[in-house]
């Protein structure tokens, strides 16, 4: 620990209260001399003694034990070299409700700093919760978007439904619903997984001038696809739909023979 760390428990160790770990750290970075946690924990002493000091005498109430009335006896005692056993005595000079009342703030005070560090922390692990949750939730929506698009697309009178047939015959079949103002909604099921370098593209072949670039997709965890593109080129002008098998990213023209493909009427 640092000497900014250990200047929190400066209070508990001029106490005696101060245990475990925190205590071992203490006594360890004392023992190596450090001028300004010696001056601290000696500061420490002479409030928490003046404090003792300077309290009214008052009767000890008689429940009180344990954790901090024990450490209190015996450093009060040797203050008074008195031995720790003779707690009448040494009452007068150090009244012990004072001093339970001091080590009872040092400790609520340390206590309470190191709480608001958790709770900071804990507050910033929630509001990376909560982030993380909105982004799903986001991403749901966005599916769900998606989906009703799909549909949407799908069953309207005004799609043409094309099947995009396969090159290869093990590979599933790939629909497509062409709307000329909603969009081409693309799905699939059934396909095989895909490596992540690779993409799938989907393009609109013209009757003139070189394929148009409609969409990249890759088949889900389930093998699903399902998604709507923007029909960007007059449906008149489409001879073919296509798709290729693309590097990650998509090409700007196939690089390959289209893997599916649907001819328009
Ligand atoms: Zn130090």
């Amino acid at each position: 620990m640092e000497c900014e760390q250990l200047a929190a428990f400066y209070e508990e160790y001029a106490l005696g209260v101060l245990e475990g770990e925190e205590r071992a750290e203490m006594e360890a970075h004392l023992a190596r001399g450090c001028e300004r946690c010696t001056a601290g924990a000696t500061e420490a002493r002479r409030v928490v003694s003046n404090l003792a000091l300077a309290a009214p005498e008052a009767q000890l109430p008689s429940g009180l034990r344990g954790k901090i009335m024990e450490p209190v006896r015996l450093s009060a005692a040797a203050r008074a070299g008195a031995p720790p056993v003779n707690t009448a005595a040494k009452r007068e000079v150090f009244p012990a409700w004072a001093w339970i009342a001091a080590a009872a703030l040092a400790l609520i005070t340390g206590y309470a700093i190191r709480q608001m560090g958790n709770q900071n922390s804990q507050l910033a692990a929630l509001q990376k919760q909560m982030k993380l949750a909105i982004a799903q939730n986001v991403a749901l929506q966005n599916q769900l978007d998606e989906s009703r698009m799909v549909a949407s697309v799908m069953l309207s009178p005004d799609s043409t439904a094309l099947k995009l047939m396969p090159k290869d015959k093990n590979m599933p079949m790939v629909h497509a619903y062409l709307h000329p103002h909603m969009g081409v909604a693309i799905t699939a099921d059934q396909m095989p997984a895909m490596p992540s370098a690779r993409t799938l593209q989907l393009w609109f072949m013209p009757k003139q001038g070189a394929p148009m670039s409609v969409a990249i997709f890759h088949p889900d965890a389930n093998g699903v696809i399902a998604l709507v593109a923007p029909v960007k080129m007059p449906v008149a002008e489409i001879a073919a739909l296509a798709v290729t098998e693309e590097p990650a990213g998509g090409s700007p023209q196939p690089t390959s023979a289209p893997a599916w493909m649907a001819a328009m009427n």
